[in-house]
């Protein structure tokens, strides 16, 4: 498969680089307005690439693009000083109606991966200008959320991220929901498992936990600048699932039919994922608390998309 990715900035890249060393897919073409930095990143990874894979990287315009799968959008404008995050959204949202246009003229059957933020925002704005069914319009979502919680989770327990099963639902942002009450570890509820082994998830671990998921980016960005390994990674990840049609369940963002009280909004619930893009939504059994925040997020969600002009 020939992955496209718009948008060769440190989150773009990373997914290149990710991607180039899972070796799963043939061609990597990187299409940036910056057309020396996409020929910077694309040599560079493609120098990593003979170590593990045979990928093909390479730097082009839209053309190049033909043929594609699965393109990502991680274009996006940051923020200048004194721009409220409405003006920053409507900037993005423009950079969006270049982009989709242009990739689906060259690449009509490709399934849109979206990593510009807000992430949330910017796939209901991809889904909308691209008139795809929302299932090839899929946003990273809360994937990286819920791999910081499944891992904070293993820590506390002392066993692997990969046995636990644990999402964050909602926004990919602040308003995000950590599914407490559903995870398990193995086949076991996180609360047994936890009294099993002497550990148990007191308040304070609880607490813990959730503040190192929702403040992890701003200790990162507070440390370097910029996040981009982890969602690089994450993003390598559903293409992997869509290239291999591995129906992984995965939290991603897509627009979703109606979710507690609030229609037509992109966010993330676990979702099965495969070659056609989502196969389906899992509404998780959340508990009442959990329940309404997720409606809270869905309806914040709502209230900021509705306000972008397109
Ligand atoms: P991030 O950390 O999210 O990757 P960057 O600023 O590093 O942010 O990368 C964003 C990239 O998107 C930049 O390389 C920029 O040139 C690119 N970009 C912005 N607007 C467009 C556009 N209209 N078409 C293609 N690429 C774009």
């Amino acid at each position: 498969m020939k992955v496209g990715i718009v948008g060769a900035g440190m989150v773009g890249s990373s997914a290149g680089y990710a991607l180039a060393m899972l070796g799963i897919v043939s061609d990597i073409v990187l299409v940036d307005r910056n057309a020396a930095l996409a020929l910077a990143q694309a040599e560079d990874i493609s120098h990593a690439v003979p170590f593990v894979s045979a990928t093909t990287v390479i730097a082009g315009d839209y053309a190049e693009l033909a043929g594609a799968g699965v393109v990502i959008l991680a274009a996006g404008v940051s923020q200048k000083p004194g721009e409220t995050r409405l003006e920053l959204l409507e900037r993005n949202a423009a950079v969006f109606r270049d982009v989709v246009g242009e990739v689906l003229r060259v690449a009509p059957d490709a399934i849109l991966l979206i990593a510009s933020n807000p992430v949330d925002i910017m796939t209901q704005v991809a889904t909308r200008l691209s008139g795809l069914p929302p299932q090839r319009v899929i946003g990273s979502g809360t994937i990286l959320d819920s791999a910081r919680f499944r891992s904070l989770i293993g820590r506390h327990l002392g066993i692997s991220p990969q046995s636990v099963h644990a999402y964050v639902l909602g926004e990919h942002g602040d308003s995000e929901v950590l599914g407490w009450s559903n995870a398990r570890a193995g086949s076991v509820s996180l609360k047994s498992f936890a009294e099993q082994i002497g550990s148990p998830l007191t308040e304070d671990v609880r607490q813990s936990i959730d503040e190192g998921v929702r403040n992890a980016a701003y200790k990162i960005i507070n440390g370097k600048g910029a996040t981009y390994y982890g969602i690089g990674a994450g993003l390598a990840r559903i293409v992997k699932a869509i290239a291999q049609d591995q129906r992984d369940v995965l939290s991603v963002s897509i627009v979703t039919p109606h979710i507690v009280d609030v229609e037509d909004v992109a966010l993330s619930v676990p979702r099965i994922v495969g070659a056609g893009g989502v196969i389906a939504d899992l509404i998780p059994e959340l508990d009442v608390s959990e329940y309404a925040a997720l409606g809270r997020s869905a309806a914040l969600l709502k209230e900021r998309v509705e306000s972008i002009t397109l």
